[in-house]
Parts: C-alpha cells; structure tokens; sequence
C-alpha cells in the first residue's frame, strides 16, 4: 500500500513533490487552490505542466491527488451558494487535470435540512457539468466523493448515499470514491475489529464497489466513534488507535489503494514521523491480516468511550 500525505502545494506547486518526498510519502495531495476562500487557483498552465512533468520524473512521488475547496456546497439549496460551488469546482477540476491529477476529493457539501432526495438532482448537475467542462483536456481526471462524518444534514454520510448520488449520475466513470478513516469512525461505521474491518469491505463492494474506491484518507479521530465531527488526529493519538486503523489498512481488498495522511503533526500537517507511523500500522494490519484466522485474536474495542483523546489541534485547512 502507498503511504501519502497531504503538503502543501507552495508558490509554484513542484515543492509539494519535494516535500513530500522529505517526509518519506510516495503520493501527495494538495489543495488546488486556497480551501476556506473563493479566491481561484494562480496557477497558469506553464505551472501546471511543470508539476506534471515534474512528477512524472520523480523518483519516490508516485503520484498525486487534489483537495477541493471546503466552501464547496454542490446541496445547497440557496441558488447563489450552489453557482458559485459549480463554478468554483469546474475551477479546481481543471486545474487537478492540469496537475495530472489521478482525482480531485470534494466533500459534496450540505442540504441545510432542504432532504438528501431534493439535493441530489442539483449534486448530479454539478458534477456532471464540472466533468463536462473538462472533457476537452488531455489528463482527465476524476471526482472522488470524500464520505462525510455526518455533521449538519452532510451529504455522503454513509456508502449508500454516495452510491445513489453515484447511481443518480448514471453511473458516471468519472465518478469514484475517497474514504477517510476519521469520518468513517465519526459516521458510526466500526473497525475495531477485523471482523467489523472486514464488513467495512463488504459494505464498499456492494455499494459503491471497490473500483470506485481510489484512496483512503488515513486519520486518527479527536472525537468519540459515532460523534459525527470531522476531527483529524495523528495516528495512534485518538480515539481508533494503532489497532483499528490496522485492521482497516490490512484488507487484502484494499493493498492498491493509496493511504493519504491529512493529520495535524505538531500543527504544521503530516510530518516523516506520521508517515513512518502509518506505515508501522499498515505492516501490523498486513502482518494480522497473513496469520492464521485473519488476525480475529487481540481485537480492540469497536466502540471506544472517546478516552485517548489527542490534546492536539487539528488546523482548520486540515481537516478534510
Ligand atoms: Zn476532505
Ligand atoms: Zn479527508
């Protein structure tokens, strides 16, 4: 499995490949543009094929994935919010393919209580429509619908309902899928367990299927299972812990699946000693995964009371 980080992207966007190579990831993701702002993306195409070139030719950065902007609302029901959220994904979907991107991750935004059913025609309409409008563009590049922690009327708080926007659009290829661990954890899907890891699988492949699955988020959570925030916190400091986190990354079904980090460090983002931990919990998951009975001895808790919290703060352009 390839251990990736999210960095940050720099002036000129080939640092995030040098960076990341530093802190030992072999994949980045970064933001396409600034994620808490309308401001669009600076980079002009003489930037985006650097990066591309430039990653094409790196050593140890095998490959890339974007972040969307946060203030992206594909749901809202509010006609001003939800221009500017279709305008402001074409943006950074074209500048994700410009990048050479293997997907752009959004968070499909909010209903605001206006119903998951009344939301999804407008989400299909924008998704369609930024995928439409790079469909000239050399390096497609795919949405990957982030599932959400379930705060606030969230679309894409559980696999059915990314499967249904999935299925609304057709069945779109250019559709796939990011799990984050954190907001799985967050949603009340339990993986403390490997028998629980393994029904985690199961639900993927009989809902938005494996193949749409291409990348993980790998985060700890500051909150409690079940506690429906987005609270990322560094491996082995919240309330999964090294054990579920091993479970998850130790399915047979998702070694081809890159593992990104988006975990605080010490307030900066993924350091090298985040990515040597997640790489130490992949190689115990895998290691579990290979004895006998699939590893069903020592199995932790799958739903911690939320002690072991991280005292850490999670920066806010961190916590995708
Ligand atoms: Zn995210
Ligand atoms: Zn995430």
């Amino acid at each position: 499995m390839q251990i990736g980080a999210h960095v940050r992207a720099g002036k000129g966007l080939v640092p995030a490949l040098a960076h990341g190579a530093e802190i030992g990831a072999e994949v980045v993701q970064i933001f396409t543009q600034s994620p808490r702002t309308w401001k669009p993306s600076q980079y002009g195409p003489d930037v985006l094929d650097a990066y591309r070139e430039a990653q094409d030719q790196h050593p140890s950065v095998h490959r890339t994935f974007c972040h969307a902007t946060y203030l992206i609302n594909l749901a809202s029901p509010d006609p001003e919010l939800a221009a500017k959220s279709r305008a402001c994904l074409d943006a950074n979907l074209a500048t994700a393919a410009g990048m050479g991107a293997d997907g752009l991750v959004l968070h499909i935004g909010s209903h605001r209580g206006s119903g998951f059913d009344q939301a999804v025609p407008a989400v299909v309409d924008g998704l369609l429509g930024a995928l439409d409008s790079v469909s000239g563009v050399a390096h497609a590049c795919p949405i990957l619908l982030e599932n959400a922690a379930g705060a606030g009327d969230t679309v894409g708080r559980s696999f059915e309902e990314l499967a249904e926007v999935i299925a609304a659009a057709g069945g779109d290829e250019r559709l796939g899928v990011c799990l984050d661990t954190q907001h799985l954890w967050a949603s009340g899907v339990p993986f403390g367990t490997v028998g629980e890891a393994d029904a985690v699988v199961e639900a993927l492949r009989s809902t938005v299927s494996l193949e749409r699955l291409r990348c993980l988020h790998l985060n700890d959570s500051k909150v409690p299972f079940g506690a429906n925030r987005d609270r990322h916190a560094n491996i082995g400091e919240g309330t999964i812990g090294v054990d579920g986190l091993a479970n998850l990354l130790g399915r047979v079904a998702l070694q081809s699946v890159p593992a990104i980090l988006e975990v605080p460090g010490d307030g900066d983002g993924p350091r090298a000693e985040d990515v040597a931990a997640a790489r130490r919990t992949w190689e115990l998951g895998v290691g579990r995964a290979a004895r006998p009975g699939g590893g069903d001895v020592d199995e932790g808790s799958s739903a911690p009371d939320g002690t072991r919290p991280s005292d850490r703060t999670v920066p806010d352009a961190r916590n995708g």
